[in-house]
């Protein structure tokens, strides 16, 4: 789906990958979807916003191209919340990388121990990949984010540290009078983290926020894994006051019948809550 350039319309979210750790292409996943975390804002803007590259970005890559078809290619902006593998291995799948000139900016922060363009070059060198990053036909960008605001040609972005093993971001976008927040991947419990993103959140029109576990497995067996729980999360959602909230970096053992459940109880603590789908869109 493709929309005209400044639209009159608020952003349009698209998830095109909700899964958290690793992929799950098994039938009980697949009403909810097993690609790992890749989300497009369209602001109708120049310029198309990612949230992370996860294996999500491979199906979005093959729209871009078919979109481009006799138009230009139109400028992607991926934002990478972090360097785990969750969040950057549909990158070397994303056939705009390997399309002459195409445009590609990808941001992130370098973690406390590596730099980002070495740590995200590397998964596109010797021996992980045959193709090598340096290769790419694509025009390819690395940029560190800053820490202030600052602005795209689609909104103003703002970012805030998450509590997570190596670190983490958290942006918001702000598009006219929308504004949308992606939270991952983020571990609740951390009384200046929790309150970075609740300032962060503060009235967004739609929070999307890593809920990986449910309350029994956070606390009886991944305390320090770095991912939140739905009821922290619906709690962190009420704070910040936020209009819509979206639960995604499904846990790898949670089936579709697993995440109805986890919905229903949510949508009880947060009105509205819901679990991401892959090809659920959003318009703000
Ligand atoms: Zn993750
Ligand atoms: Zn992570």
């Amino acid at each position: 789906m493709t929309r005209p350039p400044n639209s009159a319309e608020g952003p349009r979210v698209r998830f095109w990958g909700v899964r958290g750790s690793t992929p799950t292409p098994v039938p009980a996943n697949m009403r909810f979807g097993g690609n790992t975390a890749c989300v497009e804002v369209d602001t109708g803007g120049p310029d198309l916003i990612v949230f992370d590259a996860g294996t999500g970005l491979r199906l979005l890559g093959d729209r871009l191209l078919a979109e481009s078809e006799g138009r230009g290619y139109r400028p992607v902006h991926i934002l990478l919340s972090h360097l785990h593998w969750d969040h950057i291995q549909g990158f070397p799948f994303f056939r705009p990388v390997y399309t002459e000139g195409y445009p590609i900016t990808v941001s992130g922060s370098s973690s406390a121990t590596r730099l980002l363009k070495p740590a995200f070059e590397g998964q596109l060198s010797d021996p992980y990949f045959p193709v090598l990053f340096r290769d790419l036909p694509a025009r390819v960008e690395l940029r560190d984010l800053p820490e202030h605001p600052f602005d795209l040609p689609c909104g103003r972005l703002s970012t805030a540290g998450l509590h997570h093993p190596q670190g983490a971001t958290a942006f918001r976008l702000d598009c006219g009078a929308k504004s949308v927040v992606y939270a991952c991947d983020h571990e609740h419990g951390n009384g200046s983290a929790d309150a970075a993103l609740v300032e962060l959140a503060r009235n967004a029109d739609l929070l999307i926020s890593d809920a990986q576990y449910t309350p029994q497995e956070y606390e009886y067996l991944y305390r320090g894994w770095g991912h939140s729980t739905w009821v922290e999360v619906a709690k962190l959602a009420q704070r910040a006051n936020v209009k819509q909230l979206v639960m995604t970096h499904h846990d790898p053992w949670h089936d579709d019948a697993a995440l109805d459940e986890i919905e229903s109880l949510a949508q009880r603590q947060f009105a509205g809550t819901r679990l991401a789908r892959e090809g659920m869109e959003i318009l703000l």
